[in-house]
């Protein structure tokens, strides 16, 4: 028997891509010199695109796909996924929620450490030999502050308990307050900041959270603030944070991800008060094996007809 087709939008974890071609007739779409020409060749038959948060999907793409109905999305965040195009053409979205949650709180937790207490930089002082000429100075402290936390969703509400773990006093923000979470709830990210000293930001991406974390929000946590992104680039007004930090009005800030990645603003690499990460929040090999396994298992599922492990709500 024939295997379905399979668009593949970008490259993914490799077992995964070899799981997908033992599985698939896979067309590697960012391989294509002739891209237009692969969807053409495709159009009559293919089913089926696996992407991820980083490769998303455009409607150009979709539109091209009459056929199309499954979508596996590599990843929990899938802002980069044209949802609103799928949901008018009866497609069904997948992402990988949950098997994420703790690598990725554990990330977020290395990026509060070395960016309050400047591993990256000590690291450095030691390696230049400027131990041997004195002292390295001293930083602030991470257990018993005031954590806030915007998006206290799946991880986020990981990293707080890790945060309770270091006797953090944590508050939050969302767009509404949640039945049973006790920890206190401010309306707005500008409010939360100013009554916390480490802010992390840990919402999906897209145009409700553009710039969700603006200049007011930098200059609300201030120069003795540290503000900790694992979202995505666009929920924080870039420009005016790379300005705070090179001026002071900013303690300092651990980031993981950036408007334009792997492009990153180069003005950052001179500064000392922040600690850069390329987008691997969620990158040890038992969680990427568990989210590839995600994909594959809603791509079978449809195939089979069975209820998909792990629909997105839009497209429900
Ligand atoms: P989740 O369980 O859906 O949590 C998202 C949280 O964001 C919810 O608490 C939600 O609260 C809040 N939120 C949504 N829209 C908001 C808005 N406009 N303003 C304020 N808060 C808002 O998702 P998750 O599994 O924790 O993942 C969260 C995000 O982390 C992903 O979407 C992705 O962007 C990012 N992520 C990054 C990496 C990485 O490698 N850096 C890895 C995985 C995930 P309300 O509904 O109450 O507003």
């Amino acid at each position: 028997m024939s295997k379905p087709d399979l668009l593949v939008i970008g490259p993914l974890y490799g077992p995964t891509m070899a799981q997908l071609d033992a599985a698939y007739t896979t067309h590697r779409y960012w391989e294509a010199a002739d891209k237009p020409s692969l969807l053409g060749q495709i159009a009559g038959t293919c089913e089926a695109v696996a992407t991820s948060g980083g490769h998303g999907l455009k409607a150009e793409v979709i539109k091209a796909l009459p056929k199309l109905k499954i979508v596996g999305s590599f990843g929990v965040g899938y802002d980069s996924v044209d949802v609103a195009a799928c949901k008018a053409a009866g497609i069904h979205v997948t992402n990988t929620p949950d098997v994420l949650t703790d690598c990725v709180a554990d990330t977020t937790w290395a990026l509060i450490l070395s960016t309050v207490r400047k591993t990256v930089s000590y690291d450095k002082f030691v390696r230049d030999g400027k131990w041997l000429k004195g002292n390295a100075p001293l930083t602030d402290k991470v257990w018993g502050e005031k954590m806030g936390i915007i998006g206290l969703g799946r991880i986020g509400k990981a990293i707080a308990k890790r945060g309770e773990g270091f006797g953090m006093q944590v508050a939050y923000h969302g767009r509404s307050k949640q039945a049973g979470v006790t920890f206190p709830y401010y309306a707005t990210p500008a409010e939360l900041a100013r009554n916390v000293k480490i802010l992390v930001v840990v919402t999906p991406g897209g145009k409700e959270t553009d710039k969700l974390v603006s200049a007011e929000v930098i200059e609300a946590l201030g120069p003795k603030g540290y503000l900790i992104n694992i979202s995505r680039g666009s929920t924080i007004d870039e420009e005016a944070l790379v300005k705070a930090l090179a001026t002071g009005k900013l303690g300092g800030a651990g980031l993981d991800v950036f408007v334009e990645e792997p492009k990153v603003p180069e003005e950052l690499f001179k500064l000392d008060n922040v600690v850069l990460q390329p987008h691997v929040g969620s990158g040890t090999h038992h969680t990427r094996t568990a989210m590839g396994q995600m994909v594959v298992d809603n791509l079978a599922a449809y195939f089979v007809g069975k209820p998909l492990p792990s629909e997105v709500p839009e497209t429900l």
